[in-house]
């Protein structure tokens, strides 16, 4: 039997950053995982990358983004491919892709149809979550094939959409039971649909129907209510849970409120309520179809949300730092010219997270080194079930890593990125620090701006069981 040339690589004298560690020395790869790590290790390799002078971070991991979503008719403008390739460019290794349970239709038809698109086509690695819109006793049964056969171990829900994703809470709690049972999490749009619902019709009824109402429909309380709610629901069946997008201070409350009878709920914010507010949808003036850009759900908020999200990472409450990359391209988001409430909700993210929050975060001193890893990659991979394989450098994980210079700055646009977006959420940012070079699973996929994988290179990572604790 013909034997599969492994090229062997040693990256020399990084600074080697984990959530927990910060040193410099050499690591050696082969094949697709880390084999030792040591000062001058005296190993030869194939290549060697010399990394002076750089940070090495895990690649990261962003567990929340939407690919090749079907949308009224359209679909999310990034595929697997174009998706997971700018998020390599961009220092995002694994990504986790959320499958639409059809209210009516059984998960596997839904896991078939994503199947479909995915396979073959990623060029990083990715996962599923199963997104649960119809939770009766046929889908109830297909929760332990889910977590035991297919390595899906977690369960999205929506407290809104109304119709088409919603469940209500007696079906919360059913698929919280059974998802506790099985050793699974269940996560959570976290927003009161009723009241929004009832917003975006006043609006509408009034003539409001600018990107602005879009923001105005869904106020800060829709999101504290049913954050609180889903905390109080998952304390009563014991399940583990996590809050997706969580975008402000009376959200966070409600969890911070869940922790004084010792309870824990994981929350995930996005990189947009971290450095963006909700002045952008009147920018150009109430009328102004700019905001379009930013009509995502929820919305984005206010200055003092940002900073109370800033000091819940500090305060171990807010664990993971995700983008929803949700693209949509702009003759898309025209489908709402003239009614915010058709404007396909999302924006792009997947690229620009891992530099973003390390020019904001760490560049500005919002957060430490060890912080920006731990919730960009390491803390994702252990809530999700893929550490130590992901998440973190360590003798035995997937060598998938990024080689990053502190020091470079450069200016994010839609003329430069690798999204397939025609427009860009932070057009003219100038950022400092950049992804120079990224192993995934023990290749170079990226470097000096190029990608040197072609699609399929990704592959589908099956998840462990979990236990609600990091
Ligand atoms: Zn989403």
């Amino acid at each position: 039997m013909k034997e599969t040339v492994v090229m062997s690589i040693k990256i020399k004298n990084g600074r080697i950053i984990t959530a927990t560690d910060d040193y410099i020395a050499d690591i050696f790869v082969d094949g697709e995982t880390i084999k030792a790590i040591g000062k001058d290790l005296p190993i030869d390799a194939d290549s060697t990358i010399d990394a002076s002078g750089k940070l090495v971070f895990p690649g990261g991991i962003d567990p929340h983004v939407h690919l090749d979503m079907p949308f009224m008719g359209t679909f999310s403008s990034d595929t697997h491919e174009t998706g997971t390739r700018a998020a390599l460019f961009g220092g995002t290794t694994t990504v986790i892709d959320f499958v639409l349970q059809k209210q009516g239709h059984s998960l596997k038809e839904a896991l078939a149809e994503w199947k479909s698109r995915a396979t073959g086509t990623a060029a990083g690695d990715y996962s599923f979550h199963m997104a649960v819109t119809d939770f009766n006793d046929n889908t109830k049964a297909e929760i332990q094939e889910m977590v035991e056969n297919e390595g899906i171990t977690s369960f999205k829900t929506f407290m809104a959409y109304k119709g088409a994703l919603m469940i209500d809470d007696s079906q919360m709690i059913g698929l919280m039971q059974e998802v506790k049972k099985q050793g699974g999490l269940v996560t959570v749009h976290a927003t009161n649909g009723d009241v929004i619902d009832f917003l975006v019709a006043k609006h509408k009824r009034e003539g409001k129907l600018s990107p602005l109402y879009h923001y105005l429909s869904q106020p800060e309380v829709t999101e504290a209510e049913a954050s609180g709610r889903f905390s109080d629901m998952a304390d009563y069946t014991d399940c583990p849970g996590y809050i997706v997008h969580m975008t402000c201070e009376g959200a966070l409350n409600a969890v911070r409120n869940a922790t004084r009878r010792n309870q824990k709920v994981f929350v995930e914010t996005c990189i947009q309520y971290l450095l963006l507010d909700a002045s952008l949808y009147e920018a150009g003036g109430s009328l102004d179809f700019e905001g379009a850009k930013w009509v995502m759900s929820p919305p984005l908020r206010q200055k003092k949300d940002q900073q109370t999200l800033w000091a819940g990472i500090n305060q171990g409450l807010v664990q993971v730092v995700a983008t929803d990359h949700c693209p949509f391209m702009w003759a898309q988001k025209l489908m709402g010219k003239d009614d915010f409430s058709k404007i396909p909700n999302g924006h792009p993210a997947i690229e620009n997270r891992m530099e973003l929050l390390f020019s904001e975060g760490v560049g500005k001193g919002k957060i430490t080194l060890n912080k920006y890893v731990e919730v960009a990659c390491t803390n994702a991979a252990k809530i999700f079930g893929m550490f130590p394989r992901k998440g973190t450098l360590a003798v035995g994980s997937d060598a998938d890593i990024v080689i990053f210079d502190p020091n470079e700055k450069h200016t994010l646009s839609a003329k430069t990125h690798h999204m397939n977006v025609d427009y860009s959420g932070y057009e003219g940012w100038e950022v400092t620090g950049k992804v120079k070079t990224v192993l995934l699973r023990g290749n170079v996929v990226i470097d000096a701006n190029k990608c040197l994988v072609e699609k399929g290179n990704g592959q589908f990572i099956k998840r462990n069981k979990v236990s609600g604790k990091i």
